[in-house]
């Protein structure tokens, strides 16, 4: 039996997965264990949702509540670094009552337990990050970059995520990047929901597909078998037609392999990561099709020759399970790097993260 473990519990619009990490480091489940969310039914039963997340996680590792010292919780964005829903609503979270609702807090009261939060995209840049680098998490940086309706990811330094002061650092699909010798000639330039222009988002995510590339592409490949479906529909066909060799397909990908090299060659620039990790429905993808959408990355990526020696770009593993186990990495770092100052848990929260350790809950054993 552990001497205490983190739950890490990835919430979205349909179900929440979870796992459970050990304080050796131990993930204790190998599988998905996921239970539906009940997010579309408003933050009370969707909080209650998350309880029974905890207690199945619990149960499937045969682990009981009291050795839990912390939870780590991830929900789609966006969200301040708090988990404060944003005031607008979000995608996931359309009724009215999520509108500046404190996820975060709320599973706090309701378990007792110190909740750690993070975006799911962040969640899983830690977890790509962790997969790599292990116990010398601490000593490098990546960037992730997350290809999925949208283009999601995170930045890490230290081992850490960064979150920045509004909690919206590692918006990596809304950074602009230039299109000349991306777009085609006479090719509209791609718009994002997020009202930019020409920003990562607009070309390297399954909306960008369909806004943007798939009905430009179509006009140049007449008569196309695509045509015959819904643009949403044909969107999600496009990467079957790429891993067939499929001239439109693989016009789309490069055009994608293009945006997220130009990205992170804006990355090298800001950050010198050590990794640059990509992940979403490609890697999922024929293994020769990722081979090649990858080698197009790289080659569109431009590290100076200093850069190059030292840094990798690679693909992001098992993304099913990176938001719960990114969570549950986070909240042991969190225990960890507090565990030096701590007392007691009402001692040790950071500015922000107001903690209540509720009754029955011994402060941890350092
Ligand atoms: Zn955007």
């Amino acid at each position: 039996m552990p001497e205490w473990v983190v739950v890490g519990i990835d919430n979205g619009g349909t179900s929440n997965n979870g796992t459970v990490l050990d304080s050796d480091g131990r993930f204790l489940l190998e599988q998905m264990a996921e239970v539906p969310s009940f997010v579309k039914e408003g933050p009370d039963r969707a909080i209650e949702a998350l309880v029974g997340s905890i207690d199945h996680v619990l149960d499937l590792a045969g682990v009981p509540l009291s050795k839990v010292r912390a939870i780590g919780l991830d929900t789609p964005g966006p969200a301040s670094a708090d988990g404060v829903i944003s005031s607008k609503g979000a995608t996931n979270f359309g009724d009215p009552p999520w509108r500046g609702y404190d996820i975060r807090g709320a599973l706090a009261q309701r378990v007792g337990l110190p909740v750690v939060y993070n975006n799911d995209g962040n969640a899983a840049a830690l977890y790509a990050h962790h997969i790599r680098y292990g116990a010398d998490s601490a000593v490098h940086g990546s960037v992730s970059a997350i290809v999925g309706t949208g283009l999601g990811g995170g930045l890490i330094e230290a081992g850490q995520v960064i979150k920045g002061a509004a909690g919206m650092a590692g918006e990596l699909g809304h950074v602009t990047i230039p299109m000349e010798g991306l777009l085609d000639d006479g090719q509209p330039t791609p718009s994002c929901n997020c009202g930019q222009l020409a920003d990562v988002e607009s070309v390297a995510s399954l909306t960008g597909i369909q806004n943007n590339l798939l009905p430009y592409w179509l006009t140049r490949y007449p008569g196309h078998e695509l045509a015959r479906h819904p643009l949403g529909k044909a969107a999600k066909l496009v990467r079957g037609y790429g891993e067939d060799g499929d001239p439109l397909a693989l016009a789309i990908f490069r055009q994608q392999a293009i945006a997220l090299g130009r990205l992170f060659t804006i990355a090298s620039n800001f950050l010198d990561p050590d990794a640059y990790f990509l992940g979403g429905g490609v890697v999922e993808a024929a293994p020769h099709f990722r081979g090649w959408f990858l080698a197009q990355v790289r080659e569109n990526t431009q590290l100076r020759e200093e850069q190059a020696n030292v840094a990798v770009i690679a693909l992001v593993p098992d993304l099913d399970m990176a938001g719960a186990r990114g969570s549950a990495v986070a909240a042991r770092d969190w225990l960890l790097h507090h565990s030096q100052a701590a007392v007691g848990l009402t001692q040790i929260g950071p500015i922000g993260l107001a903690l209540s350790p509720g009754p029955g809950v011994s402060p941890p054993p350092w």
